[in-house]
C-alpha cells in the first residue's frame, strides 16, 4: 500500500557526522521500503513502523527542503538512504528523490546516497552538477550472486545491475563504492562471496568498500527474519538460535579469516576500506595545495 502524507519537517541533524560518510543532515523522503530485504533493521520495534512494506510518501518533501536548506548555516553533507531506500520502485512514479537532488544542486550542498538501485542513474546529470561540490553514492551489496540476492533482497535490483550502475558513476568521476553490510552468518560469510564482491568492485571502479562482518537482530526484525529463513533456507534458523540465542550482534563464522582475506584483497586491488566524505575531500585538496606551495 502506498499512502501520501504531508510531513512537518524533512531534514534531521546528525549528531555524529563522521560516523556515516560525513552526513550532517539526514533526509528520508519515503518511510517503509519496497526492496523487502529479509534482514532489514528498520523493522525493529524502536522505529515504530507497524508495516514496513507499506510506503509513506512525503509528498510535500520538495517544499520542505526548499524551506529548510537555506536555513542551514553549515554546508554539511545531505544524506539519504538510512531508513529506507531513496530509489525504491515508488521513486519511479514520484521522482521526489530526483527533485530533491535538484534543490540540493541549486543550493550547492554536498550529498551522499546509499541505495541498492540502479534507478539512481536517472539522476546522473544532477549528480554531476552536485559533484562540482561533492557527490558520493554507496551501493549496498551483501551477496555477489544474483540468485542468492534475489531471495535475500527480493524487491531490489540485482547485484549485477548495482555493479553496472557503479561503473557508470565511477566513469563519470563520481565517488562510488560499496557498503558491504550486513554479511549474513551461514548464508554470505564464505570466502567465495567476499572474494567475488571485491573483484567485481575493482572491475566496476569502486573506490572503497566499507564492511561490517555480521548482522544485528532484535525483536520483531528477528521474528520476520526467522520466518523468512524457514521458508527460504530451511534449517538455518536453528543454527542462529544455537549460536546467537537472543544476542543483538551476530558475527560471521570464521571472522578473522574472512576479514584477513577481505583486507588483503582490497589492498591488492587498491580499494580503500574507509568511508569517504566531503570533509576528507576538502582536507586532501588543502594538503595538495600546501604541498604544491612547499
Ligand atoms: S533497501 Fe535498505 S531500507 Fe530497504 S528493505 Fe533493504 S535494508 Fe531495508
Amino acid at each position: 500500500m502506498i499512502k501520501e502524507v504531508n510531513a512537518k519537517t524533512l531534514l534531521s541533524n546528525c549528531k555524529n557526522p563522521s560516523m556515516w560518510f560525513g552526513v550532517k543532515y539526514n533526509m528520508n523522503i519515503y518511510r517503509g521500503c519496497q526492496h523487502g530485504c529479509i534482514y532489514c533493521d528498520s523493522r525493529s520495534e524502536c522505529y515504530r513502523i507497524e508495516n514496513f512494506d507499506d510506503i509513506l510518501v512525503k509528498v510535500n518533501a520538495i517544499d520542505l527542503l526548499k524551506a529548510e536548506l537555506p536555513r542551514k548555516r553549515v554546508k554539511g553533507t545531505v544524506g539519504t538512504g538510512a531508513m529506507s531506500d531513496p530509489y525504491g520502485p515508488v521513486e519511479k512514479e514520484y521522482r521526489l528523490t530526483g527533485r530533491a537532488l535538484e534543490v540540493i544542486a541549486e543550493r550547492r550542498f554536498p550529498v551522499h546516497i546509499t541505495t541498492k538501485s540502479n534507478l539512481v542513474l536517472r539522476d546522473v546529470e544532477t549528480l554531476q552538477e552536485i559533484n562540482r561540490i561533492y557527490a558520493s553514492v554507496s551501493f549496498t551489496v551483501t551477496a555477489a550472486d544474483d540468485e542468492l540476492a534475489g531471495k535475500i533482497e527480493p524487491g531490489a535490483p540485482s547485484p549485477t545491475d548495482r555493479f553496472k550502475a557503479m561503473g557508470v558513476l565511477s566513469t563519470l568521476g563520481i565517488c562510488t563504492g560499496i557498503t558491504l553490510m550486513p554479511v549474513l552468518p551461514f548464508l554470505e560469510d564464505n570466502e567465495e562471496n567476499i572474494r567475488d564482491i571485491v573483484i567485481k568492485a575493482k572491475e566496476y571502479g569502486a573506490s572503497y568498500i566499507y564492511p561490517s562482518f555480521g548482522m544485528t537482530l532484535r525483536d520483531r526484525q528477528r521474528d520476520y527474519y526467522y520466518r523468512k529463513l524457514d521458508t527460504l533456507f530451511p534449517g538455518i534458523k536453528e543454527k542462529y538460535i544455537k549460536k546467537f540465542g537472543l544476542r543483538y550482534g551476530c558475527g560471521v563464522n570464521h571472522g578473522s579469516k574472512l576479514k584477513q582475506l577481505f583486507y588483503e584483497l582490497c589492498k591488492k586491488y587498491g580499494i580503500s576500506t574507509s568511508m569517504p566524505s566531503y570533509e576528507k575531500k576538502i582536507s586532501a585538496y588543502q594538503l595538495s595545495i600546501l604541498d604544491g606551495e612547499g
